[in-house]
């Protein structure tokens, strides 16, 4: 290996400290640093060992050191690299290699971490991730919730079945001898019981639990019960309903279904009960994860050609067919259906606005993966960050619900622009506070201290 030996001088010239000069694996020098708790960028180098942040250098410090490898990082900008924390790798032995394939994307758009919510590939894509690590491939380091839990005859393949007060601890064995990082429920057909009885359990487990929440709960009682996170804002305008409690009631008794009571939730949306419920989730620490990019993708399905999106390029055919489901179910509805979505969805971005303003926790997640429309693996992260801004958040703001929220709800705190931290790391060349499109101006990804220019991917 070419050992390189440049003193790089700060630019004050004060006297040299007798310090004996280090040497880096990896220098990103004289470039604008993201401080992620200010929300600010400072001017500075950033040194890497291995896949760990060594050192920070700020403008004004005296700094002497050498580097086997330097990035001039002049005018541009250094972040931690992006999580999308709700993905799915999923589909079956004949999606594979398209879910594999999903794993450079991730780099390519500045992606080091995803939250893989509940699929049928767990054992796989735990290997990807082990070989991920290894530096023997490469992608994102995964989170994954394993297999959903739902009740019988479920609606996703591979989901763990909950039909009985037994299959709990069953289930919940069978997670963590999976090694998963959190538990993923889901609404299909899982029983209220159940479901608060799952969340409950998790809790004494110490397990982190997420998810939909069947309509026959209210949202107090998933808080009560232990929920981490609520996936999807459908929960949440559930229980900013002055009456919730009655719906609630004409679901169980099978009087009225999940779509048919949007238009009743929207209607009897009271401030002080929102108010409530928001102030509960920030009390408990639950945190929101509004997906609102794909909720504006699906609602607009009847209405937008996607057939010419570039991405689309990068898609198997047998991929594509997973989204006739949801292309022919949005283009055969109603027009009053249709227009109910279209509604629901302008209601969920003036919901985002007020869940942050209550300084509830937000998880900036895509939902992309096999099934789910024209949302794509990479881009669809950023967009969902647009979605943010566009919803009333300041761009640092919106950032944090990426790459600062994600590591909080699954309480990792070896992540973020510091020293001790994992060196992933994403170089912009335009200033993403300036313009959130700006997130997708990538130069190159650092993922766990090595490096990957875009033409090379
Ligand atoms: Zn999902």
């Amino acid at each position: 290996m070419r050992l390189l030996f440049i003193v790089l001088f700060a630019l004050s010239f004060v006297s040299c400290n007798n310090e004996k000069a280090l040497v880096y694996d990896l220098v990103i020098c004289c470039t604008e640093i993201y401080n992620v708790e200010k929300g600010i960028f400072e001017t500075g180098t950033v040194c890497i060992n291995k896949d760990t942040i060594a050192r920070i250098s700020l403008r004004n410090e005296e700094y002497e050191f050498g580097y086997k490898q330097l990035i001039d990082g002049d005018g541009k900008y250094l972040l931690p690299g992006f999580w999308d924390n709700h993905v799915h790798f999923r589909g079956g032995n004949e999606l594979i290699k398209q879910n594999e394939a999903f794993l450079k994307q991730y780099i390519k758009y500045g992606i080091t971490t995803v939250r893989d919510a509940g699929g049928d590939l767990t054992p796989l894509i735990q290997q990807w991730n082990q070989e991920i690590q290894n530096n023997q491939r490469v992608g994102p380091t995964i989170y994954t919730s394993g297999p959903k839990l739902d009740g019988p005859n479920a609606r996703w393949e591979g989901s763990i079945p909950v039909a009985n007060d037994k299959d709990i601890s069953t289930a919940l064995d069978s997670l963590q001898s999976l090694n998963v990082d959190y538990v993923k429920l889901y609404d299909s057909t899982l029983s209220r019981k159940h479901y608060l009885d799952i969340i409950a359990e998790a809790q004494e487990r110490s397990m982190i639990t997420s998810g939909h929440m069947p309509f026959t709960v209210e949202l107090n009682e998933a808080i009560n019960a232990g929920l981490d996170n609520v996936e999807h804002l459908y929960y949440i305008l559930k229980g900013c309903s002055s009456k919730e409690k009655e719906i609630t009631q004409q679901i169980i008794a099978g009087e009225l279904g999940f779509w048919d009571s949007m238009s009743q939730l929207i209607t009897t949306y009271d401030e002080d009960t929102a108010q409530a419920t928001f102030k509960r989730l920030k009390d408990q620490n639950v945190f929101v994860t509004p997906t609102l990019h794909i909720g504006d993708i699906l609602s607009y399905l009847d209405e937008l050609d996607h057939t010419n999106d570039r991405y689309l390029s990068h898609l198997s055919d047998t991929f594509i067919k997973t989204f006739e489901g949801r292309n022919k179910r949005a283009l055969t509805a109603t027009n009053k259906a249709k227009q109910d979505r279209k509604d629901l969805q302008k209601f969920f971005v003036k919901l985002t606005a007020s869940l942050y303003k209550a300084d509830v926790g937000l998880l900036a997640g895509s939902d992309c993966g096999a099934y789910n429309s024209y949302v794509y693996p990479g881009p669809s992260l950023h967009k969902e960050l647009q979605q943010m801004v566009q919803a009333g958040l300041a761009p640092q703001e919106a950032l944090q619900t990426s790459f600062g929220n994600g590591p909080r709800f699954l309480q990792k705190d070896m992540y973020g622009l510091k020293s001790g931290a994992t060196a992933d790391l994403v170089l912009l060349e335009k200033n993403p506070l300036e313009d959130i499109k700006n997130t997708m101006s990538i130069q190159l990804t650092i993922k766990n201290g090595k490096i990957y220019k875009l033409k090379s991917l």
